[in-house]
């Protein structure tokens, strides 16, 4: 993991945001400033891929939104592979 995803994953920990999932594997992450980003998910060759619609996410980087969203996604995929 590079220091930048470390970094973003401390990050979505200390902040509150709420995430509301849209379906195909799509979440709306809104920010205590009231940003609202979409995060997407898909599977390549096993691996989850996650972009987020924020500057940093637009750019490739690792921004905080997207270990957020995961966290749910993970919990929506565990709950639905039954
Ligand atoms: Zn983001």
């Amino acid at each position: 993991m590079t220091q930048n995803l470390i970094n973003a994953i401390e990050k979505s920990k200390r902040i509150k945001m709420s995430v509301r999932y849209l379906g195909q594997r799509a979440y709306l992450v809104i920010t205590p400033a009231n940003h609202q980003y979409t995060v997407r998910f898909e599977m390549i060759n096993g691996l989850r891929y996650g972009r987020c619609t924020c500057l940093a996410g637009s750019k490739n980087l690792a921004c905080y939104h997207l270990p957020k969203a995961g966290l749910v996604d993970s919990a929506i995929q565990t709950m639905t592979a039954h």
